[in-house]
């Protein structure tokens, strides 16, 4: 396999040497843009393996970044790790409006954030290699080949971490998981994710789901679990 390319889009200079430095010395061809609009234009043009896209940028902020690369039929499904300053934009980083698929706060050590980019890598190539399949319930169609969730017919636009929880759950209706299962199922085997990240995608999961949310139920104490069942069954749990 050749060598996962990865663009890092920071201005912050001594931080982006950083960030180059130990990318590449995992083996990695590194890219780095220090604007957001050059972040884009790179992205688009490289198509990166994965973006590690800092918050605060000149130029084309970092959350409008995420937004366009994601709004892209050709950078949609790029995984982004975001730099974040502070924890409390955590939610709108992850969650729906931005639709990062991690995040670390910034100041973080090397070592972690390798390891989160690891995992990252592992569940692209994952993806990328599954075969085609499709699953179906009332109303709610994923086809993994395609990358593509229907919700009554119309077309749901999830990040991949959001697209691999909900192919978990509609897998195995009524599996009550833990978020642990869940954070396997959808984000790798990473002990560094925290089981709030998993909270996070799935609020934002539920409100892609528009009538459908409470299908995904809560189980205290646990998880969440999916209803087979038709959307006027469900009752929400929070
Ligand atoms: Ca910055």
């Amino acid at each position: 396999m050749s060598k996962p390319t990865i663009l890092v889009v920071e201005d912050e200079r001594p931080l982006a040497e950083t960030l180059v430095y130990n990318l590449s010395k995992e083996g990695y061809d590194v890219h780095l843009a220090s604007d957001g609009q050059e972040g884009l234009r790179k992205a688009q043009s490289l198509l990166p393996d994965l973006v590690v896209l800092d918050l605060m940028l000149p130029v084309i902020e970092g959350l409008e970044v995420c937004r366009q690369l994601r709004a892209g039929n050709r950078t949609r499904t790029i995984p982004v790790l975001m730099l974040t300053a502070r924890g409390e934009e955590v939610d709108e980083v992850v969650g729906f409006q931005v639709g990062a698929d991690d995040y670390v706060t910034k100041p973080f050590k090397i070592k972690p954030l390798l390891q989160r980019i690891r995992a990252l890598l592992r569940r692209k190539i994952a993806v990328d290699s599954s075969s085609g399949d499709q699953l179906q319930s009332h109303g709610i169609e994923i086809d993994r080949l395609q990358h593509r969730v229907l919700v009554d017919g119309q077309e749901a636009r999830l990040t991949p971490t959001e697209f691999r929880l909900l192919w978990a759950l509609l897998k195995q209706p009524g599996r009550a998981f833990s978020r642990p299962d869940l954070m396997g199922a959808g984000m790798g085997d990473d002990a560094f994710v925290l089981e709030r990240t998993v909270d996070v995608h799935i609020k934002a999961l539920r409100q892609k789901l528009g009538r459908h949310a409470a299908r995904i139920e809560t189980v205290r104490g646990v998880g969440y679990r999916f209803l087979n069942g038709p959307p006027e069954e469900a009752v929400s749990t929070d």
